[in-house]
């Protein structure tokens, strides 16, 4: 797999189909980014909304 990194948005999930492999940044132009509660409060409720499982 041959992902460029975009060295704009730093990511160690490699889960991700878009994560770049080789070291901890996505691959994609763009990310959007979103969360899963109603008043979020912490990093953790902050969810990457481009995240594609492998
Ligand atoms: S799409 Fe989101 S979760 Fe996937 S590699 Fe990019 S930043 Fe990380």
């Amino acid at each position: 797999m041959h992902h460029e990194a975009n060295k704009c948005i730093g990511c160690s999930v490699t889960q991700c189909s878009h994560h770049c492999g080789s070291e901890n940044y996505c691959s994609l132009n763009k990310i959007q980014v979103g969360t899963h509660e109603s008043d979020p409060s912490m990093d953790q409720c902050t969810d990457c909304k481009s995240f594609d499982k492998k």
